[in-house]
């Protein structure tokens, strides 16, 4: 790699490997991918695929969404720090070349910008929600779905594992908070073998989001107090903080009460996501197994099919 993460990750223990997995975009945080990587991502999309529930909706969501939808489920309460919004020049002809001008001219054409009706999504399963709730009251047992998005958020930084720019795939459950419960009981033991098949060290924790502020930080301790999140972190090397690659998120009635979600008898539906950090997993497993695919351990081949 070559532009400003090479001197700033020079000491990094990660650096031998962003030769081989990324190319500078000139933004950090933001990279193009290699051939290399990109096989490894797709195979551990297939390994997690092979995990999903036979009875669970498949959807596939664009990187940007719907800003109101995103306002409604409350984001900028929690994370506006964090929220990228599509802005575009709007007006008239003239209007628009006058500003592109001022650009041309040396001078700042983004003064123009105003806001679109979109926002780049910052997690995958914000969309689900809303799309549920149209289809009417939530079925007796409760609904499955295996979705994933680019997602965007403004942490910029030099590290591998935080990125502006990366996948997520979840799998997310609307149904009883006794379904609830038991999918996340149920997921927090399969990820664990999940990490034990793909021979990568990690640990299992209790966890809280990185709210906004300092109302944030109350939010934070309620969140952990009531153990609504649970992180699968996974060091990348010796000594390393480790860097949470998976997570698993109880939302109580959170969006059955913004959407409207219930069930037949009209009670309030609960939600819960098990999300993979595509990239932070595949960076991971390079980190431990290295750059040579044939010399992976022979669980991880198995398992992702290499
Ligand atoms: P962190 O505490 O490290 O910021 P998070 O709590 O913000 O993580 P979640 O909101 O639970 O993460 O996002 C779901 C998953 O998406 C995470 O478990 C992680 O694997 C991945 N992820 C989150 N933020 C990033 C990022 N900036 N770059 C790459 N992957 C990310
Ligand atoms: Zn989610
Ligand atoms: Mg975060």
């Amino acid at each position: 790699m070559t532009g400003p993460r090479a001197e700033a990750v020079a000491n990094d223990p990660l650096e031998g490997l962003a030769g081989a997995l990324f190319r500078d975009m000139g933004v950090d945080g933001v990279y193009a991918r290699t051939a290399l990587y990109e096989s490894v991502i797709d195979q551990l999309g297939g390994f997690i695929s092979s995990q999903r529930d036979p009875q669970a909706e498949v959807l596939r969501f664009p990187p940007v969404m719907s800003r109101k939808q995103l306002e409604k489920s409350g984001y900028l309460d929690s994370f506006p720090n964090l929220l990228g919004c599509v802005c575009a020049l709007h007006g008239s002809e003239s209007q628009i070349r006058t500003a592109a001008e001022r650009h041309s001219n040396g001078g700042d054409w983004t003064t123009s910008l105003a806001a679109s009706d979109l926002v780049l999504s910052p997690a995958a399963c914000y969309p689900v929600y809303p799309l549920v709730a149209a289809r009417g009251a939530v079925p007796v047992g409760g609904l499955w779905f295996d979705i994933a998005a680019d997602c965007f958020r403004r942490e910029p930084s030099r590290s591998l594992d935080r990125l502006q720019s990366f996948r997520m795939r979840e799998f997310v459950r609307i149904g009883s908070p006794g379904e609830i419960r038991e999918f996340r009981e149920g997921w927090m033991t399969r990820a664990q073998q999940l990490a034990d098949e793909l021979a990568l060290p990690y640990t299992l924790e209790v966890a809280s989001d990185p709210f906004f502020g300092r109302v944030g930080q109350m939010m934070a301790v309620s969140q952990v107090q009531q153990s609504l999140k649970f992180e699968l972190l996974i060091p990348y090397y010796t000594g390393a903080s480790p860097t949470a690659c998976m997570s698993f998120n109880y939302h109580r009635d959170h969006f059955g009460h913004v959407w409207g979600l219930h069930d037949e008898r009209d009670e309030l539906s609960h939600t819960s996501c098990v999300a993979f950090g595509m990239d932070r997993l595949a960076v991971a497993l390079f980190a431990h197994h290295g750059l040579d695919l044939a010399r992976w351990p022979a669980t991880a081949r198995r398992a992702l099919a290499l």
